[in-house]
């Protein structure tokens, strides 16, 4: 061990040497991680998951605590929100690095060419549902570890994996959870890494802020074929689209921000419309009834700059909604948030961030790229619950690749990425880079 923090090379060689021993162990936890359809919603398999990880930790001598995040948004009985939280401790005090991994996969859907479940290895590569998002992430950090126990080497504080549920979903039953219940605050964490699939040589220190909000336009009922009796909500909210379309979208794209955020066209704000219904239920069979609606719903999905103020981004759109009420005859309408997360945005040369930096350039032989995420991940919750900031994402899967059919790891990366892992995890845990 150097003194400047720095691995020596013979160091660095019986670390590497131990994840590449470990390949093929890499694979096979894959797989078998792939082979439990941890399908969020509603929240299959996420005790047998848990469990599964549990039971490998504990028996490498990790004190393994399953946390169930009871009362949670989507527990029950029969989708319980169980989480795995494995600690080992090393030869005397210091930090703990800790690698948080997220259980969930969303749903299968249709286009693939291989069983989503199956765990198939091809071409270097496997294949399946979770793989890239990030199961593949999840096994590498095991197996990293597992490198940095085997190879004798010393060390001091505390190591952690955590397999948590839910962050398909918002993540409140799994990271949102435990950081409520300090496990993601100092003193018992210091450095967070997050395998999620922002590439194998990139290091993502943050992302953009998100503001979901309902809108919700008001009419008056009336029959159909006499229409100039009632008032139309829809039309209500054709309006307010309308206004969207050419007042809001064009000042959303003229907006820049500085943080290296991936890819290109997330580099501005965005605003996505999630969904839009007005009028009579659309879950019935037979013929409709002639109404003139009395409401129609939009759900809107912003994304926000690190240079915004979240205040402004709300008023931006109440102030269209303000102006047709003005303007337009008999509009009304309702806004209500459903979820908010400001942008985070660890420090460029925080000890995690540089740390994973120099592991890249040792196993890659080339520079880090510095990346922001256009959406957010669990992050968010080690940031505002934990206030824990030397938190960045770092794992092998292609980012492109996250929730599409015929999803894959591939292995090189894999491997690769253990090695950073290792190398980054035992400098943190060795006095941080130089
Ligand atoms: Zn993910």
């Amino acid at each position: 061990m150097g003194g400047n923090g720095r691995l020596g090379t013979d160091v660095r060689e019986t670390l590497f040497r131990r994840v590449e021993d470990r390949a093929g162990d890499l694979v096979d936890l894959t797989r078998d991680l792939i082979r439990i359809p941890t399908i969020n919603p509603p929240g299959d398999a996420y005790t047998p998951c848990a469990e599964f990880v549990g039971r490998r930790l504990a028996a490498r001598g990790f004190q393994v605590r399953y946390v169930r995040a009871e009362g949670s948004i989507g527990d029950s009985d029969r989708y319980p929100r169980t989480n795995v939280v494995a600690r080992i401790e090393g030869r005397g005090p210091g930090p703990c690095v800790h690698f948080n991994s997220h259980i969930d996969v969303v749903a299968a859907g249709a286009g693939w060419t291989v069983d989503p479940f199956g765990g198939e290895v091809r071409d270097g590569k496997v294949y399946g549902r979770g793989s890239c998002d990030m199961k593949g992430g999840l096994a590498a950090s095991i197996v990293a570890v597992e490198a940095i126990l085997d190879s004798g080497l010393p060390w001091n504080g505390a190591l952690e994996i955590s397999g948590t549920v839910d962050e398909e979903s918002g993540g409140y039953g799994g990271v949102g959870y435990l950081a409520g219940q300090g496990f993601f605050s100092r003193p018992r964490v210091d450095h967070v890494i997050i395998p999620e699939p922002l590439n194998v040589d990139r290091v993502c220190i943050g992302h953009r802020g998100v503001w979901w909000a309902e809108i919700e336009t008001k009419g008056r009922i009336a029959h159909g074929s006499m229409p100039f009796l009632g008032d139309c909500a829809v039309r209500h909210m054709g309006a307010f689209l309308q206004e969207i379309e050419t007042d809001l979208m064009p000042a959303l794209a003229a907006k820049r921000t500085t943080m290296p955020v991936v890819p290109e066209g997330a580099k501005q704000s965005t605003l996505n419309i999630s969904s839009i219904h007005g009028g009579l239920a659309e879950d019935f069979d037979g013929l409709p009834s002639p109404l003139v609606p009395d409401s129609c719903r939009m759900v809107i999905d912003r994304r926000f700059l690190i240079e915004e103020d979240i205040v402004q981004v709300k008023a931006e759109v109440v102030a269209i909604l303000e102006r047709l009420r003005r303007d337009r005859p008999n509009f009304t309408y309702e806004i209500r948030d459903v979820l908010e997360f400001l942008p985070t945005l660890t420090d460029a040369s925080a000890p995690v961030v540089r740390a994973v930096e120099a592991g890249i350039q040792e196993v890659l032989g080339r520079p880090a790229q510095q990346v922001v995420s256009p959406g957010t991940y669990d992050q968010k919750h080690i940031f505002r619950v934990g206030h824990l900031e030397d938190c960045i994402a770092y794992g092998p899967g292609i980012l492109d690749l996250a929730h599409q059919p015929d999803e894959y790891v591939a292995i090189d990366d894999m491997v690769n990425s253990a090695k950073v892992m290792a190398a980054a995890a035992l400098t943190l845990l060795n006095g941080g880079p130089a």
